[in-house]
């Protein structure tokens, strides 16, 4: 380790900074933000260092740095493009035993300015001893995805109640116990929700509940189509803190990898006619669960509240009094035509989209075929692989034109996804051939056609030998 971390408490102490441009401003804002009463020395500085001096109280000296200037300071930065400037500023600092930063000098520097994620009073510094700058910063940029914006509510809160929790617990081990929870529990959620005072409440509340029974809560979280990297962090976030997930089947493998490793994982199905779990059944596992205190998520395929029942879910939760939250997910439709390259709507072809299922009952459907046929509109069937002969039937019968485009996406956004393109006439015969795999998804409409110029991800089966595949560069 080329440098120990340290943080500098720097309220109310001198810093002289020298140089007056933009590198000079951003150091001097990090300063002020500390607390730190700043001077600058520079023959020019710019009107914007000018004004944060004006504002916090600082000094602007237009003139030349002279070793004067050093006197009864606590912190030196030279931030000029005069090397020979800045090395008499590392020199002068360093024989007065001042600790001094130049910048982009790493030689010259006996601190360095780390990148920051700033979640006040939480500070994460990240530094590579002036090695690889860059890197620190993408790391950075990595931990600010990653750390909810809301941590420094959350971290003000607990530093309130310190106290009262100390008072309360005797051990180490309780408050630890304690602060777990509601940091990984609903009073945090509430803090990420901006519910600031319920989030006090609930603290307070349990505080002062003498019973160990606590409710969990549940979390309906859409885990989109399948590429990991169209998660929300908000779904990354809950996925990583639950005690238990029970998983559908449309829940892609690498997105199952990204939860809890610690977690009691459950497959509660459903593939097609094959429910592991019927939905009745599931519904109570999500009571159960939440009522023994556990953060349950429930991990849907694409968006949970677009065919994927969790209305459902979610109206047995409240009968029982148990706390949820919703992630949205990016759902099929609009997952499947991006990868396809398939805009469902376009200036063009389609001023409206419908989103329907494909689900027969009792071998019909009980879709409206006049609402769907009008023009200028793309249709987009879910759960429509295995009625696709009657569906296209359907809509020709009821005046669509027989050479609507249709295209088939099966397994969109993974990387076995297949497009297949035809019309409402021979896309049944072509699939019959193709055998596309489920999940699959229809879209079927003028926008289609935008596929040939569009395309850009996976494979395309080809139309004249369906057998072949070709690949996309
Ligand atoms: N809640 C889900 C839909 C569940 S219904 C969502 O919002 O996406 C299941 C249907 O979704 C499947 O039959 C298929 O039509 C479609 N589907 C889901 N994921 C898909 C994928 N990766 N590729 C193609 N179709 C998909």
């Amino acid at each position: 380790m080329d440098y120990l971390p340290l943080f500098f408490r720097l309220e109310g102490q001198p810093v002289l900074l020298v140089g007056g441009g933009s590198v000079a401003l951003r150091k001097a804002t990090l300063l002020t933000r500390a607390g730190a009463k700043v001077s600058v020395v520079s023959h020019e500085i710019c009107p914007e260092l000018d004004e944060l001096l004006a504002q916090y109280q600082g000094e602007a000296i237009i003139g030349e740095y002279h070793t004067a200037l050093l006197d009864g300071k606590g912190l030196v930065i030279a931030a000029t493009d005069d090397n020979d400037l800045n090395s008499r500023v590392h020199f002068d600092a360093t024989e007065r035993n001042l600790p001094v930063n130049v910048v982009d000098s790493p030689d010259l520097c006996t601190f360095i300015f780390p990148a920051i994620v700033d979640r006040s009073p939480i500070v994460v510094a990240i530094s590579s001893g002036g090695k690889a700058p860059v890197l620190a910063r993408l790391l950075r940029a990595k931990l600010e995805t990653w750390i909810p914006s809301s941590y420094s509510h959350l971290s003000s809160l607990v530093g309130r109640f310190r106290h009262a929790v100390k008072a309360r617990f005797s051990t180490t081990n309780q408050r630890r116990i304690f602060w777990e929870e509601v940091l990984q529990g609903q009073i945090a959620e509430k803090v990420f929700a901006g519910r600031h005072d319920e989030a006090e409440q609930m603290l307070r509340a349990k505080l002062d509940d003498n019973t160990d029974r606590h409710t969990g809560e549940v979390y309906l979280v859409g885990a989109g189509p399948g590429d990991p990297e169209l998660l929300t962090f908000k779904a990354l976030r809950l996925m990583q803190q639950a005690d238990i997930v029970l998983y559908d089947a449309l829940v892609s493998p690498k997105v199952i990898d990204l939860c809890r490793r610690d977690a009691d994982m459950v497959f509660v199905g459903k593939k097609r006619d094959n429910h592991a779990v019927p939905q009745e059944g599931i519904n109570e596992l999500l009571v159960k669960h939440a009522q023994a205190g556990k953060r349950v998520l429930r991990l849907k395929g694409g968006d949970p509240f677009i065919f994927g029942r969790g209305g459902e879910e979610l109206q047995k939760l409240k009968e029982h009094n148990i706390p949820f939250q919703v992630v949205p997910g990016i759902t099929a439709a609009s997952a499947c035509s991006t990868y396809a390259g398939i805009p469902l709507t376009h200036r063009n072809y389609a001023q409206s989209v419908r989103f329907v299922t494909g689900q027969l009952k009792n071998r019909t459907s009980d879709l409206n075929f006049e609402e769907l046929v009008h023009p200028n509109q793309t249709i987009v069937f879910y759960m429509g692989l295995h009625s696709l002969p009657h569906l296209s039937r359907e809509l020709i019968r009821h005046g669509k034109s027989a050479d609507t485009p249709a295209a088939i996406v099966s397994r969109g956004t993974r990387p076995e996804q297949k497009v297949l393109i035809g019309t409402l006439t021979d896309i049944a015969e072509k699939q019959e051939q193709a055998q596309l795999e489920a999940p699959a998804l229809i879209i079927v409409g003028e926008v289609v056609e935008l596929h040939d110029d569009l395309a850009w991800f996976g494979e395309e089966v080809l139309q004249e030998h369906q057998a072949d595949l070709l690949p996309r560069s």
